[in-house]
Parts: C-alpha cells; structure tokens; sequence
C-alpha cells in the first residue's frame, strides 16, 4: 500500500511568530521535534494564495501574468498540481479548509483543479471542520485507497475568525486563540489517522505561508503580510513527519517551492515535469539561494503603491531585497526584523561592486569585534553573488511578462539604488 500523505498549510506563522507562540503550539513544538525539521526553510511569498499556489505546482511561476487578483486572476498550469498526479496515481485526495476564505480563489480559478472534486469550505464551525478531516481519512480506508489530505486551518490569519477565536478579549487573545487551533488541528489530524490505524503509513507535511509584521518596516496602507519579502514574513517553519523515519533536523535551504517535489520522492512516485523551472528535491540537492517575492510579476503595485513591487534571494547567512526603494541586504539570523541595511555602511558602483566601507562613526569595541575585516570581507562577497543572482531572478521574470505584452515588471533602475535607513539615528 502506498503511503497516505497530510499536508497542513500552517496560516500565518513564521519563526517570529513561532517564538512569540510556543505556548499555544505546545503539540506543534512536539511533532516538529520527532519529525525532519527544515531550519532553514523559505517560503517563497510572503501571502497566503501565492504560497498556496506554488506549493501544489511546485514552481512560482503559475500566477505571474496576473495584473490584479480582483478581476484579472490567470493560473497557467505550466506543470500539474500535486494533488492532481496523486489522483492520477489513485490516491483519494481531498482539500479541507475553515473558515470560508471571504471569496474562494481556490475552486473559483480553479487552482486546485483535482479532478471531479471541490476545495472543501463547507465546514460551518470547528466540530464540523474535524468531523469532515475524519470522513475524509474514514473514506479513503474504506474504499482501500492511499490518502492525499490538505488541510488549511486558517483561523491564525488575523482577518479570520470564528466563535472560539471571537472569546478573545482583545487582539492579543485572539491572536494566541488563532494559534491555539492550529495546535487542535495538528493533535486530531494525528490522533484521527491513529484512531484509524493509519499512522504508521502517513506522511505529514507542514509548512508556515508567511508571517505578519505590525508596521515595522513602514506602514503600507495597514497590511500585516504581502509587503517585501523580509525574513520577519518569508522565514517560516516547516517539517515531515513520519513515525518510521527517526527526527532529524535538515540544515539545507529549502523553498516551499520544493515540497512538491520532495513529496513525490517520499511517496516513490515517478513523475515526468511538465515544465523546467522548478523546485528541486531540496533533500538530495544543496541549494545555494532560494527566491521569494511578495507580488506577481505582471502585477500592478496594489493600492495607489502601498505594496511595492519587490523580490528577494536569500542564502544561509544573508537576505538580500530589491524594491522600487532600492536594495537591502541583512545578516537575517542575527537581525531576524531585518532592521539594518548593511548596505547603509557601503556605496556601490553602476556594476553593483561594493566600494569603500565606512563605520559612519560607530567606533565602539562592540562594533569593532563583529565589523572586523574578515566580516566586512563575507559581506562583500556574498553580495556579490547575491547581486547577480537576484538580478538573473528578476530578469527572468520581466521578460516573462514582456514576451506576454505586460508591463508592470520591476525596473533596473532600482537595482542601482540602496535603500535608506529612514529615519535612523546614526549620531544621536
Ligand atoms: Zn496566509
């Protein structure tokens, strides 16, 4: 019998997020523990129906020619949803979310596009949502086929809610109770495959879409997630879980671009690519970068511009972003907010070759002892890479949208810029 896979879309929670939440994700916490965990995981876009999108294709192309989500929403199926080839190899697959998206892309534009089956938002409260996860493991036992779930529990996005969550007294509680279910959904998903003797022979996949910032770069009209890839947002966990493979933790990069494809290598399935440019099977291959982005290629800046056009490629030290504001390049791991542009300490040429390095005035031991020659030197050089890597992303993209008459690409322009600090206090 083939192996049953789980897949739980974790809404909103980033490492950030993670950290401030453990209380609430005590059987999250628990699982992670026993399973592969993927520290060094990226999903590559900072909201919810893009992550959700490249994650079934396995590539983040899929959407790129859309101009706006609202009236011009285009999916082109460049390679075949993973839930779609494990319905073609026999599994019984089925997609569960709760609540109601307030308007359902997903069977709208077909993005789930199994065959003979809907995207599953019927579930009017928590009880019905559990009972409709079991039917689901129920039905695939008992017509003896191997079970393909994926679960959304979108009560921790802080726009959705429902009558456990709206017990909360204020935004604080509300968000911990948001968490909390996703914390119920994990413990019966498991408990619901033990009840029916399914355990053993399942995969879990979670994976966190993005996180949430409360305004800490700027404002954008109120958004919380959706604005440039910061690490705050793109930095999210993810782990696979199956009792008969011992925990261990993956220090290799991984996009959520990848999932797919390590799904299929867990499950034993010979698939064909469609298309060319996807994830890898980020298990067996060591990425150097990986890529996320918050907009579409073709897509307009939302909102008069409140949502700036911008993409970023991270490595396992560094986080660079392009925007129309310029670059940004942060040590992501120890400036987990991405609050400091190193950029700020250097200028770079119309090549993009860092010049120069200036403490501007930071004399002190403390700065002295991080900023010595050999770090100045690691910075230097991985942007370097960084720089062109990024550029040859952006690049790809823009022509994508040319060749297809659209316009709203990301300019070169930017690439010469470097992003200020603000209103930093540099000599306060
Ligand atoms: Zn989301």
């Amino acid at each position: 019998m083939k192996k049953n896979l789980v897949v739980i879309h974790m809404e909103s929670l980033s490492n950030q997020i993670l950290f401030q939440e453990m209380n609430n994700l005590k059987y999250f916490m628990k699982m992670k523990s026993e399973s592969i965990d993927f520290p060094n995981f990226m999903s590559s876009a900072s909201s919810s129906i893009m992550a959700f999108t490249d994650f079934f294709y396995g590539n983040d192309w899929e959407l790129d020619l859309t101009t706006n989500f609202e009236n011009d929403f285009k999916i082109a199926k460049k390679d075949k949803n993973l839930f779609t080839i494990l319905h073609s190899e026999g599994y019984y697959a089925k997609g569960i979310a709760y609540p109601k998206p307030w308007k359902d892309e997903v069977n709208t534009y077909d993005i789930w596009d199994v065959p003979n089956n809907i995207y599953d938002y019927s579930s009017s409260n928590e009880e019905e949502f559990y009972h409709n996860i079991f039917n689901a493991m129920e039905n695939a036992k008992k017509q003896e086929l191997p079970l393909a779930l994926h679960v959304w529990d979108i009560r921790s996005h802080l726009y959705y809610t429902d009558e456990l969550k709206e017990k909360g007294k204020n935004f604080f509680e509300r968000r911990s109770l948001g968490y909390q279910s996703i914390d119920r959904t994990f413990k019966n998903v498991v408990k619901y495959l033990d009840e029916l003797d399914m355990l053993d022979n399942t995969i879990i996949v979670a994976y966190g879409d993005h996180g949430d910032e409360f305004w800490s770069h700027s404002l954008n009209g109120g958004f919380c997630h959706s604005m440039e890839p910061y690490s705050t947002l793109v930095h999210t966990p993810c782990f696979v879980y199956d009792k008969t493979i011992k925990p261990s933790v993956n220090k290799n990069l991984v996009s959520l671009i990848d999932l797919k494809w390590i799904i299929l290598d867990l499950l034993n399935i010979n698939y064909n690519n469609k298309f060319d440019d996807i994830g890898c099977n980020a298990l067996q291959i060591e990425r150097e970068f990986v890529f996320s982005r918050n907009l579409l290629a073709n897509q307009t800046s939302k909102y008069n511009g409140v949502l700036r056009k911008s993409y970023s490629v991270t490595n396992k030290d560094y986080h660079l972003i392009i925007s129309p504001l310029g670059l940004e390049f942060y040590m992501y791991k120890v400036d987990p907010h991405n609050t400091f542009n190193l950029l700020s300490f250097f200028a770079i040429d119309n090549n993009a070759e860092i010049l120069d390095f200036d403490n501007r005035g930071a004399w002190h031991t403390h700065f002295r002892n991080v900023m010595r020659n050999d770090q100045i030197e690691d910075i230097k050089e991985n942007f370097k890479i960084m720089y062109k890597e990024l550029l040859r992303y952006v690049n790809k993209k823009n022509q994508y949208v040319l060749d297809n008459n659209g316009t709203n690409i990301l300019k070169h322009i930017n690439f010469r810029k470097i992003k200020e600090q603000g209103n930093y206090q540099w000599n306060a």
